[in-house]
């Protein structure tokens, strides 16, 4: 059955002018986009996004760094979308990405990695709804 996720394109591939690049990859690796747009987000609802990991010793640089900049939140569809993203998004840090993942192919640290993808169900259905009107997701 088919299912969605939620991505995002971090400020760094966006400063770097990799956005097409990597969306071209998601469409080959079998991913329909079902809704994407452009934003800017504050430190505020940065925080209220990675919410899980307040307290953590790299919240303020990681709500520092999602809120540095344009960002292209977005909604994906496939089967298995959530765990097939994270395979074609590569590790957490790139160091030890596999080759040909996007994080390995495009991300220059644990800290600015590229990409974010939904690590499960429920975290999939909250980060959708924290950045897309029901009526955007037809
Ligand atoms: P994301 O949630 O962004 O898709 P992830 O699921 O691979 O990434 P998480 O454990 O959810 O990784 O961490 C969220 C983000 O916090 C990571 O993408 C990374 O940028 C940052 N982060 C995680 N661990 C560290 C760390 N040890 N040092 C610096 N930043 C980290
Ligand atoms: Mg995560």
């Amino acid at each position: 059955m088919s299912e969605r996720t939620f991505s995002i394109i971090k400020p760094d591939a966006v400063r770097k002018g990799v956005t097409a690049a990597i969306l071209a990859q998601i469409e080959e690796a079998g991913f329909k986009i079902v809704a994407i747009k452009r934003a800017s987000i504050s430190r505020a609802q940065a925080e209220g996004f990675y919410a899980v990991h307040a307290g953590k010793p790299f919240f303020a640089g990681l709500t520092e760094f999602m809120s540095s900049g344009p960002i292209f939140p977005m909604v994906l569809e496939k089967e298995n979308a959530i765990a097939d993203l994270r395979k074609l998004m590569g590790a957490t840090n790139p160091a030890q990405a596999e080759e040909g993942t996007i994080r390995k192919k495009y991300a220059e640290s644990i800290g600015e990695n590229a990409i974010h993808g939904s690590d499960g169900e429920e975290t999939a259905t909250f980060e959708i709804g924290y950045f897309f009107a029901g009526i955007e997701l037809k």
